[in-house]
């Protein structure tokens, strides 16, 4: 669906995850790239698959919280090829470990922030004063849903900074915006990866997480890199500071529920959920005493002199 033949596309993250989904599908799609993350035995691997697409993939390992690894990733970038064209900003850490916003360690919250934020300024930065003096180029910042909202889960670092990359992002793309250079974000809601595997399988979270999203699943990371090639395309030239979510929907709902509401038993020739949707929780006593409708609207109200009818 995409060309991207004769662009140089920088990739963090690209070891593993989605950021490693994101270098096959550039690579397919004719670019050449530049891979970067902290292990280069393992962007070796990636970058090998890449280059069966016929495509150059380069590979400089760095840590993106590190400034002169993140200047030394760009310049070895426009030294083997003159330019970059995309940069995307996947590279990115969260904690599973659940820990209350009131105990969180200090410690953590800024490591979470020097990666998922410092870390996407670092290359914002960098490559972009390269983009603006090409007056052309084009950002993908990888944000998330709870860039725009918080959630159970207990990720005060994570929230903090994701949204924080959210409203960089809203700031380049206004910056940039005459210049030639857009920048935009994709946020996932819950995908398969390294950095969920654990919460999402082992833990069985993923059912959880399917219960609050209208679309009752979990996304995967090809729906992910479609949003994320498209707004580095030329496809999306007329778009800039705008925030892509690929979630199922869960953004845009103020809540669904984990129990079916009442109403879908009244409607059940008409139902407004697919009937293969099973409840997390147990419905609650009153429930059952509800079932059949409301007295007067759903059945006749019971007669004064007599037992009530209900059909
Ligand atoms: P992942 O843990 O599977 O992969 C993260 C990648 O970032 C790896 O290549 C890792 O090596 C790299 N990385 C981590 N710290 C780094 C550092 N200091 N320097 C350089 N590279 C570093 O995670 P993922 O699920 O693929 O996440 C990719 C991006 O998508 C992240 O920004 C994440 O916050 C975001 N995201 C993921 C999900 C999801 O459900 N998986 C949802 C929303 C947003």
């Amino acid at each position: 669906m995409f060309d991207f033949k004769g662009k140089v596309v920088l990739i963090t993250g690209a070891s593993y995850g989605l950021g490693e989904q994101f270098a096959y599908a550039f690579a397919e799609a004719g670019a050449d790239l530049i891979l970067t993350a902290r292990s280069e035995e393992l962007l070796a691997q990636v970058a090998q698959r890449c280059e069966s697409h016929g495509g150059k993939a380069l590979v400089i390992a760095g840590d993106v919280s590190v400034e002169s690894d993140v200047e030394r990733v760009i310049g070895g970038g426009l030294e083997a090829f003159g330019r970059i064209d995309v940069l995307i900003n996947n590279a990115g850490i969260a904690d599973a470990r659940g820990v209350a916003a009131e105990q969180f360690d200090a410690e953590m919250f800024n490591r979470i922030l020097a990666v998922d934020l410092v870390g996407a300024f670092y290359f914002a930065r960098g490559c972009g004063k390269h983009m603006l003096e090409r007056g052309a180029g084009s950002i993908v910042n990888i944000c998330s849903i709870l860039a725009s909202g918080g959630n159970e889960n207990n990720v005060i670092g994570y929230t903090a900074a994701k949204g924080g990359l959210l409203n960089m992002t809203y700031q380049l793309g206004v910056e940039w915006a005459d210049r030639g250079v857009r920048v935009n974000s994709v946020s996932p809601g819950f995908i398969v990866t390294e950095m969920t595997r654990p919460m999402l399988e082992a833990m069985g979270i993923d059912r959880w997480i399917a219960s609050r999203t209208p679309m009752r699943r979990v996304g995967e990371a090809q729906e992910v890199t479609n949003a994320v090639m498209f707004l580095a395309s030329d496809l999306a030239s007329y778009i800039t500071g705008v925030d892509l979510l690929v979630d199922g929907g869960t953004n845009a709902s103020n809540g669904t529920f984990q129990i079916p509401p009442i109403h879908h038993e009244w409607n059940t020739q008409t139902p407004m959920v697919p009937t293969s949707y099973t409840p997390v929780q147990p419905r609650p006593d009153w429930y059952q005493a509800l079932e059949k409708g409301v007295p007067g609207v759903h059945y006749p109200l019971p007669e004064a002199d007599g037992p009530a009818e209900q059909d």
